[in-house]
């Protein structure tokens, strides 16, 4: 396929984002009789899920302390179902079970899960939840625990075969996939700052609008659209404070353990939901029996076919590399220095010893690869959804976004010109107006 010199529309990434954003607009466009206008063109540097998209774990949740993060996952919760087959998804269910310190803040989390609908079972007391634990593996053992918040939808779905789905769909209603192709810059309007062209190592493509869903690359669109590198946010207590550098990259460090997925499975021989456990109790190595951490931890797990084992991660740590200078090239485990720990391995099996009888001395099962990648963040770790320069959507979703298959669904719907309540509360505008999210007491910076 050739690169054309014109699209109404160019879509730069084709991981979850750009796919579903692209698919959604062309849908959209049919149904209101303007399939004319669904001139839709999906550019990717690599090919479908280069990105981040491809190497999630590809946990599907609604467990956030904000509200508005809570809605908007219940909406891509509602995508994710609509379609299981093609998007492979597994509606196993999901779990956060959590020590003393973060007890109230998931308790906030249930209630506002039941205003709105989401079904979910909340256990409090340590007593109470051991036996809600031990009730679905009865060689459950974790320490410290004293809330459990079950949440009867969300679960998982395979990384490659959810895009191939996706990408599948936004063919099918009219979009073109064009891989290999690198975007190098823009040009802008003579009398306007509105991009007029997208130029590209194969050519240029006048373009009357643009949309960015680049994952972790976010941090170079930035540049080339000339946006600032810093930005002022009003604090919860009313002060400004200047030069917040606008982007950071987090390490994200995930793993597999190589047995046989059946190993986890519920006492009644089910698959399980995805298990997230934070405590504060220490926690010892499996492997040397030394104390790894006696602060606030956190772990995921679950068992994937996909995967080939138990599959699941840690708390990820800040990335100290001047963000201009991260080299987010090569990318995800073909990176040379941005791939998971070897404290990470030690930790990550050791915990799931902690949690299940059954993991004890596995460790050595741990499949010896290199997993794991990079994530762009924002200054308070929340997406930003937003216009700039007229005409050029921007999807930074701050790595919380495999999950947020929807969002595309919401950006065609702005992109049409329709404002979408969901999405506004992830405006750019919100830091200098200090309309910030709440912060939970989690170890991750995303929940
Ligand atoms: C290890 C790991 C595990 C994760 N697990 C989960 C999880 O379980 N659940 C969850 O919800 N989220 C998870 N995330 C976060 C999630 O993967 C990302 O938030 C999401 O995939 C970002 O999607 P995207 O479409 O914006 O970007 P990406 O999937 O990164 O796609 C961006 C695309 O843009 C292309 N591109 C970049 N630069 C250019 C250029 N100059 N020209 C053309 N194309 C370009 C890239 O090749 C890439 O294909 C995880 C992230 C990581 C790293």
């Amino acid at each position: 396929m050739s690169l054309p010199s014109k699209a109404r529309y160019v879509v730069i990434g084709a991981g979850i984002h750009g796919l579903s954003t692209a698919y959604h607009l062309a849908k959209k466009l049919k149904a209101k009789g303007r399939s004319a206008e669904a001139d839709i063109v999906i550019l990717d540097k690599g090919r479908v899920g280069s990105g981040a998209s491809g190497i999630a774990c590809g946990v599907v949740r609604n467990n956030y302390f904000q509200p508005a993060m809570r809605q908007l996952m219940a909406h891509s919760v509602r995508v994710w179902e609509s379609d299981p087959e093609a998007f492979s998804y597994h509606p196993v269910g999901y779990m956060q079970i959590s020590p003393e310190v973060m007890h109230e803040g998931v308790a906030t989390i249930y209630e506002q899960q039941k205003a709105i609908g989401y079904e979910s079972t909340f256990i409090e007391g340590e007593a109470d939840c051991i036996r809600y634990m031990k009730g679905l593996f009865d060689d459950w053992q974790a320490k410290g625990i004293t809330s459990v918040l079950h949440e009867k939808k969300g679960g998982y779905a395979n990384n490659m075969a959810s895009l191939r789905g996706l990408a599948a769909k936004a063919t099918a209603a009219g979009a073109r996939i064009m891989e290999g192709v690198t975007v190098t810059g823009f040009e802008f309007g003579h009398n306007s700052h509105a991009v007029s062209a997208v130029n590209t190592d194969k050519g240029r493509i006048e373009c009357d609008y643009v949309i960015v869903g680049a994952g972790p690359w976010v941090r170079d669109f930035w540049t080339m659209l000339d946006l600032p590198r810093t930005v002022s946010i009003t604090g919860r207590d009313g002060k400004v404070h200047n030069d917040i550098p606008m982007w950071r990259f987090w390490q994200l460090e995930e793993g597999v353990l190589g047995v046989d997925p059946g190993f986890l499975t519920t006492n009644d021989g089910r698959m399980p939901p995805v298990i997230h456990v934070d405590t504060d109790a220490p926690l010892y190595s499996d492997r040397t029996g030394k104390l790894i951490t006696d602060e606030l931890w956190g772990i995921y797990y679950k068992p994937d076919f996909h995967f080939n084992g138990v599959q699941g991660g840690a708390m990820p740590y800040k990335v100290e590399t001047p963000v201009d200078q991260v080299a987010i090239d090569p990318y995800g485990p073909q990176s040379p220095e941005f791939v998971s720990s070897t404290d990470f391995v030690d930790m990550w099996t050791s915990a799931l010893a902690f949690c299940h009888k059954r993991f004890e001395g596995k460790h050595t099962q741990y499949h010896d690869e290199k997993s794991g990648g990079i994530g762009c963040f924002t200054p308070d770790s929340f997406p930003v959804f937003d216009t700039f320069r007229d005409n050029c959507y921007i999807i930074a979703d701050s790595n919380h976004g495999y999950k947020m298959i929807g969002v595309g669904e919401l950006v065609a719907q702005e992109v049409l010109d329709e404002e979408s309540d969901l999405l506004e509360p992830f405006r750019l505008s919100r830091y200098a107006e200090g309309r910030l999210h709440p912060v939970s007491t989690s170890p991750f910076p995303w929940s």
